[in-house]
């Protein structure tokens, strides 16, 4: 069983290559960040309130978005595995995911960061944001605002899983096939 964490700043491709992973694994995909976005498109309650945080590109509070996580892991009983994108973003869901992975005989096998540099990633979440219309990938102060959130709250998380032996980081910047394979290669020399 593999439970991998892909980590990254907004915009360095951890959902597209979440969905190779997912696929030559045979894993669950889980974001966080389109967990969000459904609840918004929906108008749930959870939806209303992440709304608040995620228009300005602040992170949603820990409590909120760790509920939503073990909710949706809960309803996988029966995975291969997960891949966990864009979650964990702080030091407390890390915490707390490990806790929550050990009552179900799970661990996390390794994580691997996307390196992209920052002003490579602006230019990508513009034009995203002109495709897909998501308000926090249009303005430059929320997107900067995002990058500090994961410089401050988020890079922390590198050292955690440094410790133990579980952080890898793979070049993001290239054709999306060639960091697929370094993706792949990560996991399969890792595991
Ligand atoms: P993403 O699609 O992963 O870039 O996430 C979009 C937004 O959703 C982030 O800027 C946060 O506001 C929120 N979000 C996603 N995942 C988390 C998380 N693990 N903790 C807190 N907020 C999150």
């Amino acid at each position: 069983m593999i439970n991998l964490i892909l980590f990254g700043k907004p915009g360095s491709g951890k959902g597209t290559q979440a969905e190779f992973v997912k696929k030559k694994y045979d894993l669950i995909h889980i974001s966080t960040g389109d967990l969000f976005r459904n609840n918004m498109s929906n108008n749930t309650d959870l939806g209303l309130l992440a709304k608040t945080y995620i228009e300005k590109g602040d992170l949603v509070p820990d409590e909120v978005t760790i509920k939503m996580l073990e909710a949706e892991v809960n309803t996988h009983p029966n995975a291969n595995g997960f891949i966990f994108d864009g979650f964990p973003r702080t030091t407390v869901q890390a915490e707390i995911l490990d806790q929550f992975l050990s009552t179900l005989n799970l661990s996390i096998s390794l994580t691997i960061a996307l390196e992209v540099d920052e002003n490579l990633l602006i230019d990508r979440l513009i034009s995203r944001g002109k495709d897909s219309g998501r308000a926090d990938d249009q303005d430059r102060s929320k997107i900067q605002n995002r990058f500090n959130e994961y410089n401050k709250k988020t890079s922390p998380l590198i050292n955690f899983y440094k410790i133990q032996n579980k952080f890898f980081k793979v070049n993001g910047v290239g054709d999306i096939n060639d960091i697929s394979t370094r993706i792949f290669n990560t996991i399969d020399n890792n595991i």
